[in-house]
């Protein structure tokens, strides 16, 4: 069915809210070097986050990039910085035991942090705020669940939290979709767009050559390193680094059968009244549910649109007809909001993993970072930046809680992820069981 047109602003775009403050860079692509120290796959934030640190270590970097550069999701998410897997504390600590536990979500934690210090330390101007985290209950249960996950984090990591019951969360969100929910204080967001462009930026002010729409085709072994085959031509490389998450190419067979590929969608309204913002998002916080196919939703940093994401894995025809389902979806849980138009509907595309962990190591001399779940803002920053200590050689410094995991694929997999609808469809129904 067609969307009806009364949904979308005149000038409606197709393309993510964020490019309107971080257009797409208009740079000339960089000459193809004969050599680099290293080659890296993809200049979303992974890359770029490696980059910088081999630059500044004194190494010739050069970034291979497809398209322009950030247009995968580095540029398209929703700017959350978190900390969580999706295995939740106490799963790990059931299934593997509290020190394992542990030392997966202090590093999750570090994760966090390096965005918060990256921003700091690099002056990336990206509207970074630690205004805190709300995720809402959708049942008394799931509060009840929530409340017990979240003392254990607090008492075994320290988290701070606050629990805020049904008949207090209008304190909170302007929704009676709810059923109480925890805040998490310590928590932050960012505009994603001006955040990758301050990693570009910053990487390019080091040294580092971004080479895009240079497509990387094929990565063999020569010698003591490798013969890169790009749509704008060759070069050798000493070390490579694939950084292509939910994008990962051909030319990366052992990774592409790894990561598990799927689509998010997100819109944003039009501008509305500061203050009719303000009365469904009190605390400026950032928003979701409890759910494993979550909803989330923010203010814009201006504070004038409001932007809303869900349906993950989904497929549709085309962006307008997402957007009218997700409009269906923000009507439900903001009544409010039920005649406002969209400006803007986008897509993107992470990656998920078999086992849902984020994975970063070397195979075959080639070193990746990817499958980040949805967190890759600061799995990402921070993977990247390990990676390229593990390139530098500094080993311990590189060591992460991940590292031992091991990189699984499935039987008959390629990377075509045909079974994501249907996968997407089992957690809805195990969302539903839960409530
Ligand atoms: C709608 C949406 C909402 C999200 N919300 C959040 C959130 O709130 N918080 C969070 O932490 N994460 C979120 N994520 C996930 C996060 O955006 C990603 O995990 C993260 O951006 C991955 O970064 P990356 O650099 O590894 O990959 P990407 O940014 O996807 O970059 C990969 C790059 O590789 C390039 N590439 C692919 N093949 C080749 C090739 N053959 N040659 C050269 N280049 C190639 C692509 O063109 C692309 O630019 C969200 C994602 C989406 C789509």
């Amino acid at each position: 069915m067609t969307p009806d047109p009364a949904l979308f602003t005149a000038d409606f775009k197709t393309t993510p809210y964020w490019w309107e403050a971080a257009p797409r860079p208009e740079i000339e692509p960089a000459a193809l070097p004969h050599m680099a120290d290293v080659a890296i796959v993809g200049s979303g934030i992974t890359g770029l986050s490696a980059a910088l640190t081999l630059a500044r270590a004194g190494r010739s970097v050069v970034i291979l990039e497809k398209g322009e550069p950030g247009i995968g999701a580095s540029s398209r998410n929703a700017g959350f910085v978190g900390r969580v897997l999706k295995h939740s504390f106490s799963d790990l600590m059931d299934r593997h035991g509290l020190e394992r536990a542990v030392d997966l979500y202090r590093e999750m934690r570090h994760a966090a942090d390096a965005v918060r210090e990256t921003v700091a330390t690099e002056g990336i101007d990206c509207h970074y705020r630690m205004g805190g985290r709300f995720m809402a209950a959708l049942s008394a249960r799931q509060y009840e669940h929530m409340a017990r996950e979240f003392e254990r984090r607090a008492k075994h990591l320290g988290d701070p939290f606050e629990m805020v019951p049904k008949a207090r969360q209008h304190a909170e969100i302007g929704s009676e979709h709810y059923h109480g929910g925890v805040v998490i204080p310590d928590l932050a967001g960012l505009h994603p767009g001006l955040y990758h462009q301050g990693l570009l930026d910053r990487a390019r002010a080091a040294g580092v050559a971004i080479a895009a729409h240079s497509e990387v085709l094929a990565i063999e072994k020569a010698g003591k390193g490798f013969a890169i085959t790009t749509a704008r031509g060759m070069l050798g490389a000493r070390d490579v680094m694939i950084a292509t998450n939910g994008h990962t190419p051909a030319a990366a067979p052992w990774q592409r059968r790894r990561v598990i590929p799927f689509d998010a969608w997100m819109i944003a309204t039009e501008p509305l009244a500061p203050d009719r913002i303000a009365r469904l998002f009190p605390n400026d916080r950032v928003y979701l549910d409890y759910n494993t196919n979550i909803f989330f939703f923010r203010r814009a940093p201006d504070g004038r649109s409001v932007l809303f994401g869900g349906r993950t894995g989904s497929r549709f025809p085309d962006i307008r007809t997402m957007a009218a389902k997700l409009h269906a979806d923000l009507g439900a849980i903001f009544p409010d909001l039920k005649g406002v138009r969209l400006s803007h509907g986008w897509t993107g595309r992470c990656a998920a993993t078999f086992d849902m962990y984020p994975h970063a190591g070397v195979r075959d001399g080639v070193h990746y970072a990817m499958g980040y779940c949805f967190v890759g803002i600061p799995l990402g920053t921070h993977l990247g930046r390990k990676t390229a200590l593990r390139i530098l050689g500094r080993t311990e410094e590189a060591r992460t809680a991940f590292d031992d995991l091991p990189f699984r694929s499935a039987p008959f997999y390629r990377g075509d992820p045909w079974f994501v609808p249907a996968a997407m469809k089992y957690y809805d129904w195990t969302d539903r069981r839960s409530l």
